[in-house]
């Protein structure tokens, strides 16, 4: 653990992480860069979330000092102090590195926020922060809704029911103070965060029941990840639920929490297109009913959460002779089950998660199926692939004391090196389910610079497996896997392969992915908004998702999604934007139309 003088000068956390926090304070309200640089870690790290820039930024070494202060001066940081909701400073290891970690709480102009220093022994016998992070947690008091456990709420007009109040919330007449596209769980997250903000939204589902988008996928779908890194902002899962949620059960779980959470979602209502007025700020936004009807909505904020991060659109790749192939073709989105297949034979193009599930699927219904791998890909097994959850699975802390302690780590060089040493541990652990399956052809990787399966997840949306009985099946041969570079072509009845033979099949499923998430936004939008935005969900220089959770190019316009954990942490992020915009206290909102488009430095 710690060796360092520092260390021995007292083994007292409290006291070591309230004198850093009082020094840090004094060099926030003196605007004192040389104070504050003896206060960092040579290299050092600052991330904020909303608070300090009104976007997600880092700002790592020399140009932390500056950087922050400047920040602090603009919104008018103070008040720092020992966090109250959070746990007093401890000793904890965080990202592979033994550190003193600070939960503090902040003030500024607009709300408040909470931070995390995480300290290590300096130089000179002190204590500096090798991160600090910031972030907005609520608006200042007059711009929140009452809590909903005030006491006077008592005193009601007895006409005024519940269920009045719902269906006439639910019918929505008025114009939303925010419309969101799509009531997957992305969308039901923010609107749960916003709906605790007081913000009028309005969620728009093209489906006929929330959960749809579940039930429409592949009958074996079980969730990948476990159930206590999954739940959603408010309500924990029951203790019954199983530790891998079947993705029928979560289909009517997020049912359940449209409901329990009183979020007001049209289903069977498409948006179909929407156009921005500068002038007046406001969206047309234009929606069509499953009963051939179309209704127009103007709300100054537009969310689109149709799947991004991901894509929604499959994407179909160019393989010779596939359209000459008189078998079916099938892309894995539309996917049912093998059933039909049993005795019959199938190729599955892919050998990501979707590619495994349903090759092993196939397998098991009786398909005599190959999988036919072009890249590679990271195979875990689910062991090691929870050690990356570490502390959610254990229930100890609360989720969003997790959130916040993983927000305060997802800085890239920090990331990098704490999946590099969790990678090692994984290979070597599963060091056999690894070689049983490469001895079958299997190409594998360990993810880019050495960091397995997460940082792909995270930037890529895919390229990995978490064994969940495909591997063992390939390694017994019930699986043949097949290297694209074998293959020369398809036929009317199959696979010409480069040997020569012929391989006959009734079946191709494209385990293939989605196309770009900017295609979403051009489908809805059209293409001088997608061109516009670029690249959506990728990465900048900073190692911060564009255009996710902040402001966008396009004025008026966010998207929210990314997986389930990472909608829930950044989400309320996204959120706090909204509400902030509403009520007049977003930097790039003071009133409608006033900023053509954000500052790049905010995106
Ligand atoms: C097979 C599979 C398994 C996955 N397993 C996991 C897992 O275990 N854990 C995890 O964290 N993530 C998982 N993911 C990734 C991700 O969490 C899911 O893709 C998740 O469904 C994304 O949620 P979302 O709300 O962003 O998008 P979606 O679930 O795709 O929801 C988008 C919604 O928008 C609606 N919509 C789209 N366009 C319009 C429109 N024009 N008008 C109205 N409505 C519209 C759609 O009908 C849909 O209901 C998985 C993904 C896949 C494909």
């Amino acid at each position: 653990m710690f060796e360092s003088s520092a260390m021995n000068d007292s083994r007292n956390p409290v006291a070591i992480g309230s004198r850093w926090l009082a020094d840090f304070a004094v060099a926030v309200a003196t605007s004192d860069a040389a104070r504050l640089s003896a206060l960092l870690e040579p290299g050092g790290h600052w991330r904020d979330v909303v608070s300090l820039t009104w976007a997600n930024r880092r700002r790592s070494g020399d140009d932390v000092p500056g950087a922050l202060l400047d920040a602090a001066r603009t919104v008018g940081l103070r008040d720092l102090r020992l966090s109250e909701r959070f746990p007093a400073p401890r000793f904890a290891k965080r990202s592979a590195r033994d550190v003193l970690e600070v939960f503090f709480d902040f003030t500024v102009d607009a709300g408040e926020g909470t931070g995390i220093a995480r300290l290590v022994p300096g130089a000179d016998d002190n204590w500096v922060a090798w991160i600090v992070f910031t972030s907005l947690q609520r608006l200042r008091r007059d711009a929140m809704p009452p809590d909903p456990g005030d006491p006077e709420e008592v005193y009601r007009d007895p006409r005024d029911t519940w269920s009045r109040r719902r269906e006439e919330e639910q019918r929505h007449d008025g114009e939303p103070e925010v419309l969101i596209v799509g009531a997957g769980q992305a969308g039901l997250t923010l609107g749960a965060y916003l709906r605790r903000l007081g913000v009028d939204a309005l969620l728009v589902e093209k489906n006929a029941r929330v959960g749809d988008n579940w039930r429409q996928r592949y009958d074996s779908l079980v969730l990948h990840t476990p159930k206590q890194v999954v739940p959603l902002p408010f309500l924990p899962y029951p203790e019954t639920f199983p530790m891998w949620i079947p993705k029928d059960q979560y289909a009517d779980w997020l049912e359940h929490y449209a409901s329990a959470l009183e979020l007001n979602v049209w289903t069977a209502a498409e948006v179909t297109g929407a156009e921005y007025d500068d002038a007046e700020g406001r969206w047309t936004v234009r929606i069509a009913r499953s009963d051939g009807s179309e209704t127009v909505r103007r709300p100054p904020h537009l969310v689109l959460a149709t799947g991004g991060g991901y894509g929604s659109i499959p994407y179909i790749p160019d393989l010779p002779g596939l359209d000459e192939f008189g078998g079916e073709v099938l892309h894995s989105k539309h996917y049912v089950n093998g059933r039909a297949y049993a005795g019959k034979r199938a190729m599955v193009v892919g050998v990501s998660t979707s590619g495994h599930d349903i090759a092993y699927d196939l397998c098991e219904w009786g398909a005599e199926t190959t999988m036919l791998q072009r890249g590679t890909t990271v195979l875990v097994s689910p062991h090691m692939a929870n050690q990356a959850y570490g502390a959610y699975l254990t229930g100890e802390q609360s989720v969003e004391e997790l959130d916040l302690i993983g927000a305060s780590g997802f800085i890239e060089p920090v990331t990098v090196s704490a999946l590099r040493a969790l990678t090692r541990q994984a290979v070597e652990y599963d060091r056999e389910l690894i070689e049983s399956v490469t001895r079958r052809g299997l190409r594998l990787d360990q993810g880019p610079d050495d960091t397995g399966w997460m940082l792909k997840s995270i930037k890529l949306s895919g390229g990995y497996y978490i064994n969940a009985g495909a591997s063992f099946a390939i390694a017994e041969g019930r699986i043949a896997i097949l290297d694209a570079a074998e293959l020369v072509r398809f036929d009317e009845r199959g696979a010409v392969l480069r040997d020569g033979t012929r391989r006959p099949l009734d079946l191709i499923v494209l385990a293939t992915g989605f196309l770009e998430p900017q295609e979403d936004v051009r489908a809805i939008l059209g293409d001088e908004v997608a061109e516009k935005m670029g690249n959506v969900f990728r990465f900048d220089e900073e190692g911060e998702h564009t255009d996710m959770w902040r402001p966008t190019a396009q004025r008026g316009l966010w998207i929210m999604g990314g997986g389930i954990p990472t909608a829930r942490n950044y989400g309320r992020y996204l959120a706090l934007h909204l509400a902030a915009a509403l009520r007049g206290l977003h930097p790039l909102y003071q009133s409608a139309g006033d900023v053509a488009e954000a500052p790049a430095e905010t995106r």
